[in-house]
């Protein structure tokens, strides 16, 4: 019999790509979002435009025991969205309800296996202040410190998954992601993240000129390509492992190090000027023991070669856009 999957936040930029590719490997798929995405037709079978934090549309979205439910429906969004405070009501109440109505749902309909995916977000910010050697081992999770909100609700979210395994027997599995990017995922309006917001300022800015980079450019981080968190979440899902887990790159880099490479690719010379900014923790990267203990995989690729891939998705985004106005403009 055909396998069935629920994909919650389908609308968004993992979403998307995990519906792709469950489609091709032969699920019939049901999306949930509140809203399309914005860059690629969805690939979904059903796809449901729909709020999850209504109790009345998640128990109609999970009306079968799906084979497979991927929980990713959240308020989030990149540095500017998040540390600023001024979005931290919404973004732990939307995304704690959401993530209460799902798994009760879920359960009610007997399914056992949920994926959530939480973030690195949740470490406590103490270990992160050194850019050169943070640490983000899982078990250094406790006592927690979150920097934001954001953080917070994550871990909150991450201890009710885990509960429901203990006191319902299911056997949800509990991923943290680390700067997940590529293409088909926010690169304008404030949600998008430092490495589409690095080539979307690279690709506009003229040859010769300069791009603003937040704070001193020191801080450090690590980014995953979409398709190998993609491989990882399903991997985690199918083992027998409940996590949580990294599902992040070890390949650490300076923000003005993104920069720089990010002017690399664009083949055009460029300064970069540091300006003060919505930053977050001095220094984040993966810890992939863990993952490779468990799992015996962990991700491999360059972060220079998925650049390369969204630099290209996004200077043809803005191509698309120009184009769209001076078309409406004749
Ligand atoms: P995204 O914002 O592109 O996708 C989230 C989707 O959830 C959006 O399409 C949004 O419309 C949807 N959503 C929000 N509120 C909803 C509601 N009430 N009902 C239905 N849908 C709703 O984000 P993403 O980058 O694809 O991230 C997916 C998940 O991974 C999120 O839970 C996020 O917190 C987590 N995560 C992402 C990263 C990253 O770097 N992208 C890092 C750590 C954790």
């Amino acid at each position: 019999m055909q396998k069935t999957a629920l994909v919650c936040g389908a609308g968004g930029f993992i979403g998307g790509h995990l519906v792709k590719r469950l489609k091709r490997e032969g699920f019939w798929v049901r999306g949930v979002d509140l809203k399309f995405n914005e860059y690629a037709e969805t690939e979904a079978d059903d796809f449901v435009i729909g709020d999850l934090r209504d109790q009345l549309i998640v128990r109609d979205v999970v009306d079968r025991r799906f084979d497979e439910v991927y929980q990713l429906a959240a308020d989030m969004g990149g540095v500017g969205y998040i540390f600023t405070g001024e979005n931290d009501a919404d973004i732990m109440h939307n995304s704690a309800t959401i993530n209460l109505n799902v798994l009760d749902a879920c359960h009610k309909r007997n399914i056992k296996r949920v994926f959530y995916s939480s973030s690195a977000c949740m470490y406590p910010e103490h270990n992160q202040l050194d850019p050169d050697n943070p640490n983000c081992a899982e078990d250094s999770a406790y006592p927690a410190n979150p920097d934001s909100e954001y953080g917070w609700e994550k871990l909150f979210s991450e201890r009710l998954y885990l509960a429901y395994n203990r006191n319902y027997g299911m056997q949800n599995r509990v991923a943290r992601y680390h700067n997940i990017f590529g293409p088909e995922g926010t690169w304008q309006g404030g949600k998008e993240k430092a490495p589409a917001a690095m080539c979307r300022k690279v690709a506009m800015a003229p040859e010769g000129g300069k791009i603003e980079v937040w704070g001193d450019g020191l801080q450090t981080r690590s980014f995953l390509y979409v398709d190998e968190c993609v491989e990882g979440t399903i991997r985690l899902l199918r083992s027998d492992f409940e996590g949580p887990v990294n599902i992040g790159s070890e390949e650490m880099i300076t923000i003005n190090g993104l920069a720089k490479m990010v002017i690399d690719i664009s083949n055009k010379t460029m300064e970069i000027e540091n300006i003060p900014g919505p930053l977050g923790v001095r220094g984040r990267n993966s810890d992939n023991r863990l993952i490779k203990q468990k799992l015996g995989w962990s991700p491999s690729q360059s972060l220079r070669e998925g650049m390369e891939q969204t630099f290209a998705w996004i200077q043809g985004e803005i191509q698309r856009q120009h184009n769209h106005r001076s078309d409406a403009a004749e």
